[in-house]
């Protein structure tokens, strides 16, 4: 008979699982199904659940899981929208800077001169008034 470190009961030596260590055989302190057990807690606590931050969903993390926020159902949607996302961005900084090429005095002050304006009409204020017609257009169009 033998005693469990871990439930402190005594049971027979075939309750024990054996190990071999410096070539002889040992009886493990701990019995069986305690020692199932202790194996069960430990990868628990080596496997952590965490939440999803999308979903809210406890999952586990494992070694292996790379993202570490998101479970494997979020995660290719994460992606996906993360990909959207810069591709968006992308875009309109991409219509920024075409956008502020036509902004430039020359460019209204040929808008301007295209509806019939001379060049002594064009004064440093119409063309500011004209930015901002075009401007306030511009908007409008993104509204609607
Ligand atoms: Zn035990
Ligand atoms: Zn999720």
């Amino acid at each position: 008979m033998k005693t469990c470190t871990k439930c402190g009961k005594e049971k027979p030596f075939d309750c024990f699982g054996k190990y071999a260590k410096d070539g002889r055989e040992y009886y493990r302190s701990k019995c069986k199904p305690c020692l199932a057990e202790y194996t069960r807690e430990l990868n628990l606590s080596k496997r952590m659940k965490v939440p999803c931050a999308i979903c809210g969903k406890l999952f586990m993390k494992t070694k292996t899981t790379r993202n570490k926020r998101f479970c494997k159902d979020c995660l290719p949607r994460h992606r996906a929208e993360y990909a959207r996302r810069d591709y968006v961005l992308l875009a309109s900084k991409q219509r920024d800077r075409r956008r502020s090429s036509t902004m430039t005095d020359s460019y209204i002050t040929k808008c301007l001169l295209a509806r019939g304006f001379t060049k002594e009409q064009i004064t440093p204020e119409l063309i500011t008034a004209h930015r901002a017609l075009i401007k306030l257009k511009r908007a409008i169009k993104e509204t609607v």
